[in-house]
């Protein structure tokens, strides 16, 4: 038999050459792909209604006799009606096609139809506009319904699909018997048939369950054979641990998460095989200190290091401070982003490729090709899910195997934990340094404004500073002529004499650096910001986070935001203002009000806003999903997890199954990974 994967549509009968191209929009190049395709949901045809036992307002199917033959009304150029009458038995049906000659010719009086639509009822008879129609014989069972494009419509790729199908009379199973029944898994041939033609509900359920168990299945197996590759031998070893002497650095007292998350990373440099390890920790959590930590003992052993930060603002800021925190050391320190002029970069250059410096911190600069090591040992990413797992995999390749550190603040639950960092050992910082207090959190309508200003401007005169976060904008209008206005605005009505600064996405590195600096160094009392604060900025004396349209933003990015301030041992405030009178989004502000807990933030965002906030494509570099779900299958991704570390354990490089095998090079392939 041909094999089905590589069997281009194009030659599927009734495709050609141009149906292909539709078909190619929609992603479906080969066979497989079409297969792969499955319904968005399904109509039943199976089940008959009368049209007095017809609710109103849904779709139904009604099996119904046309009456009288088809009349044609020409409404006007290019708009003809066609109107006829069916019966149930019982009632008249006024059916009207609009402008479907071909339909209205097909249709044959006293033959015996489904009509499936919305019925519209009278006294004595009713109506049905534009229903679909088909023959009784042949129209039962349950239809498949596929997402369409223009030209190309659901019961298009419908009749497709059921030509593959017909042409390929069996689809080899992926998986052992063994594994299908421990699992309790219909075949696969099974699952795809039913998938698009199921002959009743139950079934649909038996196929999704097979599909879903085994997209996430093969999810699971290629973050396994990822990890597995990265298992290698450690080529920096350390051999001194020196944190004690990095303790005498430091301006306090490490928290005990801190401690122990320090200790894993020393462990893991010292053990025989390269560290890989996510730092997972809430804002505020001290997750520098512990990167920190793990760079002096890399250095004091000989070896250089890199931290690679998001932005440049986060990039200087932790520039800065680890160069406060080394002053009085031999660590040579050097800063590397975009906007380092070209001589300079030549010698930062120069000097990590002769060894000169021992650590850099930079932004993506860091990954350019030409920059060279002369002994990497440990790269840390600050602020992980910022960046593409291609991103963090560039900078490793500039050493062999380098030791991984990647810090996030973005709690993540566990679950979810599990899969998209499925690759790499956790440490979390459940633990707030002491002092804090707890951020208080009120949620305003705009018609506290001038209260709030007053507030912020009494916190500037006791010698804080506060962050405001300008509304956000329709997305036609430009981000920065809003931001501009709203800051000239507060700068002109409400705060005189106060020193207020904006800062903005679409400003030069340069300038943004300088903003933030100033305000780092208490020149300036207020931060007009976009949502470019969002990210690790770390200035304790800010005291009061005030966020326009509060309503608009993601929960867990309400909580980043929120994030940069309570950073000092001050009682510190986040006001947010939202005129929304939805339940929704009340409920939701709620939350920010009664909790601090990034976790719970993140569980609850999950649960209403789904998982996209966690896995858009562009944060994580994970596959996309085509009919499992993360969250509403969450069981099966357990059963998933179990079973793949099973099956790797006895068959490490999957020899006996090579379907998989392609299938999990194909998932990754299109993640780009
Ligand atoms: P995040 O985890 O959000 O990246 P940071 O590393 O920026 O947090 O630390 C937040 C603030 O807390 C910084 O000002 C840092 O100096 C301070 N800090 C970190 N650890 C401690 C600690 N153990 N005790 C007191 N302050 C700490
Ligand atoms: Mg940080």
């Amino acid at each position: 038999m041909e094999n089905y994967s590589e069997f281009n549509i194009q030659y599927i009968k009734g495709v050609g050459e141009k149906r292909a191209r539709l078909f190619n929009k929609l992603g479906i190049f080969s066979v497989a792909d079409l297969i792969h395709f499955y319904p968005r949901k399904y109509q039943d045809w199976n089940n008959c209604e009368t049209v007095l036992s017809a609710p109103e307002n849904e779709n139904v199917a009604i099996k119904a006799t046309m009456i009288t033959p088809v009349k044609e009304h020409l409404i006007r150029k290019g708009m003809t009606l066609y109107k006829c009458n069916f019966s149930d038995g019982q009632t008249v049906i006024h059916v009207t096609i609009f402008n479907n000659k071909y339909l209205a010719k097909a249709l044959r009086t006293f033959d015996e139809y489904i009509l499936f639509g919305k019925v519209e009822k009278s006294f004595t008879s009713a109506s049905m506009s534009s229903p679909q129609i088909e023959c009784a014989e042949t129209a039962q069972g349950i239809h498949p319904i596929y997402s369409a494009t223009e030209n190309l419509n659901s019961k298009a790729i419908a009749k497709t699909v059921k030509t593959a199908l017909e042409k390929f009379e069996y689809f080899e199973d992926t998986l052992d018997g063994e594994i299908r029944d421990k699992y309790n898994l219909c075949s696969l041939d099974f699952a795809l048939r039913q998938i698009h033609f199921p002959s009743d509900e139950k079934n649909i359920e038996i196929a999704r369950r097979r599909l879903i168990f085994e997209e996430l299945l093969t999810l699971q197996l290629g973050l396994l054979k990822l990890k597995d590759k990265k298992d290698t031998k450690n080529n920096f070893p350390l051999e001194k641990d020196f944190t004690e002497e990095f303790l005498s650095l430091l301006p306090f007292t490490l928290t005990n998460a801190q401690s122990s998350a320090i200790k894993d990373c020393i462990n893991d440099m010292q053990s025989s095989k390269t560290m890989n390890r996510l730092i997972q920790g809430d804002v505020g959590s001290g997750k520098t200190a512990v990167a920190a930590a793990a760079m002096f003992s890399a250095i004091k052993n000989g070896y250089q290091a890199a931290m690679m930060a998001p932005t440049e603002i986060l990039a200087s800021q932790h520039f800065e401070s680890l160069s406060r925190l080394f002053e009085n050391t031999d660590i040579n320190i050097a800063l590397l982003t975009g906007s380092t002029k070209a001589k300079e970069k030549r010698e930062i250059k120069e000097a990590l490729m002769s060894g000169e410096i021992d650590l850099i911190v930079g932004t993506h600069a860091l990954i350019q090709n030409d920059v060279e090591f002369k002994e990497l040992a440990l790269v840390i990413t600050d602020e992980q899910h910022r960046f593409g797992v291609e991103q963090r995999a560039s900078l490793a390749m500039k050493s062999a195997s380098p030791h991984l550190m990647v810090m996030s603040a973005t709690p993540i639950p566990r679950t979810l934990g599990l899969i998209i960092y499925g690759d790499l050992d956790i440490s979390i910082l459940n633990e707030l340094p002491a002092g804090r207090k707890k951020i208080r959190t009120d949620v305003v309508d705009t018609s506290y404004h001038q209260r709030i200003y007053n507030f912020i401007k009494k916190t500037v005169d006791e010698g804080h500073q506060a962050y405001i976060v300008c509304p956000l904008v329709e997305e036609s209008e430009s981000d920065l002529i809003s931001a501009t206005e709203y800051a000239n605005e507060l700068s002109v009505k409400y705060f005189q004499g106060y020193n207020l600064a904006l800062l903005h996405g679409k400003m030069k590195a340069k300038d943004k650096d300088r903003v933030m600096q100033s305000f780092a160094n208490k020149e300036t009392d207020v931060l007009v910001s976009t949502t470019v604060v969002e990210v690790g900025v770390d200035v304790p004396n800010a005291t009061v986070m005030l966020i326009e349209n509060a309503e608009r933003f993601g929960l867990s990015q309400l909580h980043q935001l929120r994030g940069r301030v309570g950073r000092g041992s001050e009682q510190s405030y986040c006001i947010l203002v939202s005129d929304s009178k939805g339940e929704a989004s009340k409920e939701r502000l709620a939350i920010m009000k009664e909790t601090n807990d990034g976790f719970k933030i993140a569980d609850y965002d999950l649960k209403t806003r789904g998982p996209g906030d966690f896995f858009g494509k562009r944060q994580h570099g994970l596959p996309n999903l085509v009919i499992a779900d993360m969250l509403e299958d969450m069981e099966t991704l357990m059963e998933c997890q179990e079973c793949a570390k099973q099956m790797i354990k006895e068959d490490e490089n999957l020899d006996n199954y090579p379907l998989l095998c392609e299938q999990i090079s194909d998932m990754f392939r299109k993640a780009e990974y």
